[in-house]
């Protein structure tokens, strides 16, 4: 498992670290999203430390693998985000954050920074609410079956089909 996500705040000196990794369909499904059923997208981690404060951007790019809203076959959407945060303990609201960056809080105690709630949210966040094929990409044979369900009577129960089109009652 790769703990790239982990950010060692005390181990950080003054100045600019830069450091990346790779994400894949596994870091979806310890969230327990099975929406998403793959993923390649790399993210680049910029942290700075200055004074008393931690200043981290997290760049993700590469593409996600969902079912499309259409013809239900996978499809791949590239995504592109960044997040910049400002990290303090918990607390430390008496300032406004620099540049408008997002706070992230740690507990007092705390000298680690898990990013990865916020990688996974940026990355949710970035997906269309429309997911589907460029017009005339989606799987012609399925689209035809799902039509003639819609507008006919309920599609018998054991077609090889029945069970997605289901998935379009919701
Ligand atoms: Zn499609």
């Amino acid at each position: 498992m790769d703990n790239f996500l982990l950010v060692d705040l005390n181990g950080l000196t003054s100045g600019e670290r830069l450091w990346s990794g790779t994400l894949d369909g596994k870091f979806f499904v310890s969230f327990g999203n099975t929406e998403i059923l793959d993923a390649d997208v790399s993210v680049e981690i910029k942290a700075r430390k200055n004074e008393a404060k931690v200043l981290v951007d997290v760049l993700m790019k590469g593409s996600l693998t969902v079912n499309c809203d259409r013809c239900l076959e996978e499809l791949q959407i590239p995504v592109e985000s960044e997040a910049l945060l400002e990290v303090r303990h918990e607390g430390r609201t008496e300032t406004a954050p620099e540049d408008d960056r997002e706070l992230v809080f740690i507990g007092v105690e705390e000298t680690e920074l898990d990013l990865s709630q916020v990688v996974y949210d940026y990355l949710c966040l970035s997906l269309p609410i429309q997911r589907h094929h460029e017009d005339g990409q989606c799987n012609p044979q399925v689209l035809r079956y799902l039509n003639s369900g819609k507008s006919d009577e309920r599609p018998e129960n054991d077609g090889p089909f029945a069970a997605l089109a289901g998935l379009f009652d919701n």
